[in-house]
């Protein structure tokens, strides 16, 4: 048995705005606008169509719908009950096929269905929780060898402190207050060190660019902030 790896109240954080995942224009409207730009990329790297996908901490499912809509088997994890709830009635409501939800802790799973999915995808999650490297080894895990994960999450810098903290929830006001805490946010080379000790290859990364004035994002060579990384589980020899 795995000891939980969660912060009680990041999920409440999350929980009390679940009702939201769906407003476009809502607290989560930054995950609505980069879901497309994210959806690319994955799909890009790992052909989406007939693949089992894993989403860890998937949320109201914003991933999670667009990538079974892509033509993927998706199980998408929280462990924030409103949201799965959500998520799941979105499923319904919009009648997306091949995707399904349930409450289980990435570590858990792992130890249950280990090289079970094709992909894995974890976005915007490892800087909420306290042992991001437990994550990321449990995604390990849970891939098929020759399988890909990928992260997404928020670097630790200056400019990150500013565009992603100061500016998206003091200035523009893109996501609440408190939505990140500094010292969790991840460096690119902490990520890495964290994919190498899983045994993940890291082999492609894009910065996620927000322009203040167009008010969009735009994939960039600039992982100054937002950014994601493509990472490689070694095929079985
Ligand atoms: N991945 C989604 C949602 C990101 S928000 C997207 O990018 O659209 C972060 C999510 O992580 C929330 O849904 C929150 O409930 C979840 N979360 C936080 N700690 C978690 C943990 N320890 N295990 C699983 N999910 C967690």
């Amino acid at each position: 048995m795995t000891t939980a790896n969660v912060d009680p109240a990041e999920l409440a954080k999350f929980s009390s705005l679940a009702h939201r995942w769906w407003d476009l224009q809502g607290e989560f409207a930054p995950l609505h606008q980069i879901n497309p730009l994210r959806l690319d990329w994955i799909d890009g790297i790992s052909p989406l169509k007939g693949q089992g996908v894993l989403d860890v901490g998937c949320g109201g499912g914003i991933l999670a719908d667009a990538m079974a809509r892509k033509g993927a088997e998706v199980l998408g994890i929280d462990l924030a009950d409103k949201s799965l709830k959500v998520a799941q009635l979105h499923a319904l409501e919009a009648e997306t096929p091949g995707v399904r939800y349930r409450h289980v802790a990435a570590e858990a799973l792992a130890e249950e269905a280990p090289a079970s999915f094709d992909a894995v995808t974890c976005m915007e999650m490892l800087e909420h929780v306290p042992d991001p490297a437990s994550i990321v080894g449990a995604c390990a895990t849970l891939v098929k060898p020759g399988g890909w994960v990928f992260f997404s999450t928020i670097n630790r810098n200056p400019k990150s402190f500013l565009f992603a903290i100061v500016g998206a929830e003091y200035l523009l006001n893109l996501v609440p207050r408190g939505t990140h805490e500094y010292a969790r946010l991840i460096r690119p080379s902490e990520l890495a060190q964290f994919c190498r000790a899983a045994g993940l290859d890291l082999q492609h990364s894009s910065g996620l660019e927000y322009n203040p004035l167009t008010r969009r994002y735009r994939l960039s060579s600039d992982t100054g902030v937002n950014y994601m990384v493509a990472a490689r589980k070694p095929p079985a020899t």
